[in-house]
This record gives C-alpha cells, structure tokens and sequence, in this order.
C-alpha cells in the first residue's frame, strides 16, 4: 500500500512545479490493524470476568448476605459503580474496533423516526431526572429513515446523555424533529456548560473530553461521540453540533428520508 502526496510550488523565477512524494505505508497500517486486534481481544477477555465481579456486587448488594454494616454498603456501592463503569468503556472498545474494522454488521430497516425518538426520551429520562435535569420533545413530526432500530437508540442515548449529564440541575433539554430537502434533522439542545471553541474541532475524536483533570466529576469514556459519529455515517446520515460555553450546546444528526 502506498501514499502518495503532491506539493505545487511556485519558484524563485515565477515557474511552477509538480512534487509528488510516494511511501510505503504497508507497515504503518500491519500495525494500526494488530494495534486494533489487541484492543478487541483484550476487551473481549476483560468482559466476561467483569459481568460475574458486576453480578456478584450486585447480589450482596441486593442482601444475600443478609444487612451489611453502613461502611461495607459504601465501599460495595463505589465498586458496583465503578465495575458499571468498566463495563461502559469495554463495550464502547468493542463497538469502535468493530467499527473501524467494518465488522460491525447494520440491520437497516425503514423506520418511523418519531416512536424510536420517543422512546429514547422515556428511556432516558431516569438518568436525567437523576441530574435534576427534565428531558422534553417539543415536536411531532414524523419521518421514514432507513436505519438499523438498535444503533439509532444508541446514538440517540449518547447524544440525550450528554445533554442530561453536562445541564445544571434544574435545566430542561429539548428534543425535536425538523424536516429539510429529503433530510430528517434531529436536534438536541441543553442549556448546559456549553464547549469551549478549542475544543470544538475534537470533540468527536476518540478517547477525548473537554474536561481531562483526575478530578472529572461527570463519568465517560471519551468515545461515545466518536461512536454516534460513525454509527450514523454508515447509516447514511451526518452529525454535528453548535455550543457556546455559558449557554449550552445543540447536537444535531440528519438522516436521508427513505420513500
Ligand atoms: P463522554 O461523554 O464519555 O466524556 P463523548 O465522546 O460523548 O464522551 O463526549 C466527549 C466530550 O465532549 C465530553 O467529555 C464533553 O467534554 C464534551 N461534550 C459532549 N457533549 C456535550 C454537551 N452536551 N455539553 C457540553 N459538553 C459536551
């Protein structure tokens, strides 16, 4: 495999010239490809182990073991949390080597926008209502996509999440569905945070977060928008976003209307 670069220069005599630069990168991709098979695998090893350790929590949490002393209910509720933790970042590693690789297989079915919308509020409304925050879909229109039912739920779980987790309590986050030349536009606005411009041409790169300190209060792995990215780019659609800090942030995807 090679890569082949071309430079237009204007020398000292006004004449311009062609370059044009060939390399080999057969080794550079050997190594993104086993870079990203050592990924899976470890992910895939790290699974099972921690369904059982989760499983586990979860039983002596729910009283097996009959009333724990105050302390021990503490340090099993951070372990479960954490172990839930683990859990996200593993299946978020598995979904982007999958999709990195092109193994990770679409359903797609034309759909009815509005219901799966719907239902993606009620699901996440718990979660918001856990950060104080009320999620609301303003509009009714509907729209046929052609999408796979599962990775638009997910897509849009990431997306309501965020807005959830990164709103003052109190805030509200609006939901709607717009139509536009043979496009269906979903939006997602908050009255959050908002993201900061330098950060703004990274926010859908990997493993990235506005806020790197150790002492992060919002959990996450960094890769839930990288993910929403390419879930919606293989289903034909397109993402992006705009956000002022102080304000809040609109995340917005379109899919092509299916007839
Ligand atoms: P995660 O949420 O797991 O950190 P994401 O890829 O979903 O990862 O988001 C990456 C980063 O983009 C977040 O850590 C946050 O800094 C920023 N971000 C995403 N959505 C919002 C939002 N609605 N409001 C403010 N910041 C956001």
């Amino acid at each position: 495999t090679v890569r082949v670069k071309g430079l237009l220069l204007t020398d000292a005599q006004g004449q311009r010239q062609i370059w044009s630069m060939v390399e080999d990168i057969t080794e550079e991709k050997r190594l993104a490809r086993m870079q990203r098979e050592f990924v899976a695998t470890v992910s895939h090893e790290l699974r099972t182990p921690l369904t059982s350790i989760t499983g586990a929590l979860g039983l002596v949490s729910g009283g097996v073991l009959g009333e724990l002393p105050d302390k021990a209910r503490d340090m099993l509720e951070i372990a479960r949390q954490n172990s839930q933790q683990l859990a996200l970042l593993v299946n978020d590693l598995l979904d982007m080597e999958k999709l990195l690789a092109g193994q990770m297989v679409f359903n797609l079915q034309p759909q009815a926008l509005l219901p799966l919308v719907e239902l993606a509020v009620r699901n996440n409304q718990g979660y918001a209502e856990q950060h104080g925050v009320k999620l609301k879909l303003s509009s009714q229109v509907d729209a046929w996509v052609r999408v796979d039912a599962l990775r638009l739920e997910q897509v849009l779980n990431n997306l309501l999440s965020n807005a959830a987790k990164f709103s003052p309590s109190g805030a509200e986050v609006e939901i709607s569905i717009a139509l536009c030349e043979g496009w269906a536009r979903v939006s997602v606005q908050d009255h959050g945070l908002g993201i900061a411009p330098e950060f703004h041409p990274r926010v859908f790169d990997k493993f990235t977060q506005a806020d790197c300190s150790d002492t992060r209060s919002k959990g996450g792995t960094g890769l839930g928008l990288a993910i929403t990215r390419q879930l919606l780019e293989r289903m034909g659609g397109r993402i992006d976003f705009h956000s002022r800090v102080g304000e809040g942030s609109t995340f917005y995807f379109e899919l092509p209307l299916s007839d």
